[in-house]
């Protein structure tokens, strides 16, 4: 089965376009239905600007992923600065008292 990201909507193995909204799926077709790249803006065989156009792909998804790795980096970082400055960093961060001695 494909699915349809468009109109969330099942289709068969073999439909070029969805039959609920017409969206082609991880192609764009012109009228003679040659099969272009879901970037492309013309056909690259016949020149065509009159692609169909393919359906939404789910990106969210990986926008959600980066923000959350994100914050648990930024969470990770602030706990690793408090962990840092509850054992005294100084200590850490060449302390001028013992170089001097
Ligand atoms: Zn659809
Ligand atoms: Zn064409």
């Amino acid at each position: 089965m494909k699915w349809c990201y468009t109109c969330n909507s099942k289709q068969s193995n073999d439909a070029l376009f969805c039959l609920n909204c017409g969206s082609s799926f991880e192609a764009r077709f012109c009228p003679r239905l040659h099969q272009n790249p879901a970037t492309a803006q013309y056909c690259g065989f016949c020149g065509s600007p009159d692609l169909s156009r393919p359906h939404k792909r789910p990106r969210n998804f990986r926008i959600l992923a980066i923000a959350a790795v994100a914050i648990l980096t930024v969470c990770a970082s602030i706990l690793l600065v408090y962990i840092l400055v509850s054992l005294g960093w100084y200590f850490i961060i060449a302390p001028p008292q013992t170089m001097l001695t």
